[in-house]
């Protein structure tokens, strides 16, 4: 595992995350992004799956972007940290990490799933993340290459001090 900071739509890997919305139908941030980067075919596909329900995730192509996948996820809304939140957010890593797995994609970059408009504390977002991935690998025995891809360097630093720590 690895943190860098970049946009995540430059990126040569297998497989971005999208942090999309549960209409999977575009939006504002990294999902606006993509969007834009991949072009009207991603649009036309993600009409196609019928939503995505907080903490799941859907598998569609690239089009024009670099890497062949995107997987779509839709993270939590921040509600102050009692609704369920980070069981949540964990499961968005854990169902992208196994369609990454049923799918071959051996490389993936994560954005900092619900950290933006969705008002989710970085540090503890972090901690989710990277425990959640690390946990995951371990179990399930298999070798993908998981990049924390970090917008701003803030969170790329938070990235950085939760690595070492945990
Ligand atoms: P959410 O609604 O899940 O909070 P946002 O897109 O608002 O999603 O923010 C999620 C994270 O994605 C934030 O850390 C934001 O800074 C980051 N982000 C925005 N654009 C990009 C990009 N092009 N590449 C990588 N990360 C991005």
């Amino acid at each position: 595992m690895k943190t860098i900071q970049a946009d995540i739509t430059t990126l040569h890997v297998d497989a971005i995350v999208n942090a999309a919305n549960t209409s999977l139908l575009g939006g504002g941030g990294v999902d606006g992004a993509i969007h834009r980067a991949a072009g009207p075919g991603l649009l036309e596909e993600c009409r196609t799956l019928g939503g995505c329900a907080v903490g799941d995730a859907k598998l569609t192509k690239g089009y024009n972007l670099p890497a062949k996948f995107v997987i779509h996820t839709v993270g939590p809304r921040w509600r102050g940290g009692t609704a369920g939140e980070s069981e949540k957010l964990a499961s968005c890593y854990r169902r992208c990490l196994q369609i990454a797995k049923e799918n071959g994609i051996q490389t993936i970059a994560f954005p900092a799933i619900s950290t933006g408009v969705y008002g989710y504390p970085i540090e503890e977002a972090t901690r989710i993340a990277v425990t959640t991935c690390r946990d995951f690998l371990k179990r399930q025995a298999v070798a993908i290459e998981v990049t924390f891809c970090c917008f701003s360097g803030r969170d790329l630093a938070v990235y950085e001090n939760v690595m070492q720590k945990a």
